[in-house]
């Protein structure tokens, strides 16, 4: 089994969705069920309503998973880990309270070194830790030995017993921490390969060492993503600016990959993505090259489905606005754009009002012309405009812009629409 394991403190940005959807793709390739599980162990950190909207953006995406978790109902097994870890003496009751440790913690940092714990409470009598009202927290022994992490991208980095340190698994309001809480389940789900962001990788030999000390020894495959610079961008707001779920999808899976093709879907990347190609450094976000993939998406859009997008049910409102692909790349853009065709024109003195206003006439009078000429041709007979007097009070009729695709193409899509246009 794969997971994803998002917590419910912020919106879902680029980096969640990235590790969301290669644990998906790798899911799906190696035929292994993926389970979604909501870190929300951390109740001050949590946002309500924030885990409906991951379970939103994962259907939005197509992130198929076979089940779902909300961490907070594992409680009952992170205690009764705690438990048995502190009977096998594999964890300890400390009773030093923050002021203590944060004392220690300053006094290294005049004294530049490292801080450590430093075994305080390590060897207590059970009677001392029996008789001791205080709160306390449980912490893992230290390991004796350095802890290897083995990533598929990354290669090995081992960590020492001292970086590892004997850190805390239950918290003194008797919540585990992340690395506890993640660890157990990831066991409890028999969990086979870890993808998550490589800011990560200093708490995976702590998570090796819980499992250790429980004595599980599956070997767990791990991948530690080289993080997105700037990754703090929202799906949200990359789909409310308009950007195709296919799209984001693509960009994401294109960065540090090496795809036989620039454009693609996220069912053909399923055939050929590999873990092992990714690029080792981190890429940085090009909203620039998302606008490129975004217009490519929307060309091969088929056009009744973009008009949806746009708010019509048409598909030559769908041909219309593939126009404006030479201009703009978005779906926000497109809606502006053919919102200015069917909204009321403003029009301005010196864009020839006059002009405007009889082709506007005109138009509103006039039989259906199936072809562009044939609409220009009656124009000119009737108005005596021409040339720019003509075409220019004529764009602004009926595109409500200065500028724009050719006047062929744009009379092609509304001439079914024309007096609404011209309206
Ligand atoms: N809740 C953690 C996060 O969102 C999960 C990390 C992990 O995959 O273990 O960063």
């Amino acid at each position: 089994m794969l997971r994803f394991a998002p917590s419910p403190t912020g919106d879902m940005h680029i980096g969640n969705l990235r590790v969301a959807l290669f644990n998906y793709i790798c899911s799906v390739q190696r035929e292994e069920p993926l389970l979604i599980r909501i870190e929300d162990i951390d109740k001050e950190r949590n946002i309500p309503g924030k885990e409906k909207e991951i379970f939103e953006i994962l259907a939005l995406f197509g992130i198929e998973y076979q089940e779902q978790q909300f961490q907070s109902n594992n409680l009952r097994f992170h205690r009764a880990m705690a438990l048995q870890l502190l009977q096998d003496k594999k964890a300890f009751n400390c009773f030093c309270t923050s002021e203590t440790l944060e004392k220690k913690r300053e006094a290294s940092k005049e004294g530049k070194i490292a801080y450590r714990y430093d075994g305080a409470c390590e060897n207590l009598h059970p009677e001392e830790v029996i008789d001791n009202p205080l709160p306390f927290t449980i912490r893992l022994k230290k390991p004796i030995y350095s802890i290897t992490v083995t990533d598929i991208i990354k290669g090995e980095s081992t960590f020492s017993a001292d970086d590892i340190d004997s850190f805390i698994l239950m918290r003194a309001d008797k919540y585990p921490t992340y690395n506890f809480a993640c660890a157990v389940d990831d066991m409890l789900s028999d969990i086979s390969l870890i993808i998550r962001d490589e800011d990560h990788l200093s708490n995976t030999p702590k998570q090796i060492a819980i499992h250790e000390a429980l004595g599980y020894t599956k070997k767990v495959e791990y991948v530690h993503l080289p993080s997105i610079l700037e990754n703090s961008v929202s799906i949200k707001w990359l789909l409310e600016e308009g950007y195709l779920p296919e799209a984001i999808t693509n960009y994401l899976i294109l960065m540090g990959n090496k795809p036989p093709c620039e454009i693609f879907t996220l069912k053909e990347a399923i055939k050929w993505f590999d873990l092992k190609t990714l690029s080792k450094t981190p890429e940085r976000f090009d909203i620039d090259k998302l606008k490129f993939i975004n217009r490519e998406h929307l060309r091969g859009l088929d056009p009744k489905e973009l008009s949806r997008y746009i708010g019509f049910a048409d598909e030559e409102i769908g041909n219309l606005a593939k126009l404006f692909l030479e201009e703009v790349s978005t779906l926000k853009e497109l809606r502006t754009k053919i919102g200015a065709i069917f909204a009321p024109k403003v029009v301005s003195e010196e864009y020839n009002k006059e002009g405007f206003d009889v082709l506007r006439e005109l138009t509103l009078k006039a039989p259906h012309f199936d072809d562009y000429e044939s609409y220009k041709a009656y124009l000119i007979e009737h108005s005596g405009l021409k040339e720019k007097n003509l075409f220019k009070p004529l764009r602004l009729l009926l595109s409500g812009a200065e500028h724009g695709p050719e006047m062929n193409d744009l009379y092609t899509h509304i001439k079914n629409y024309l007096k609404e246009v011209v309206k």
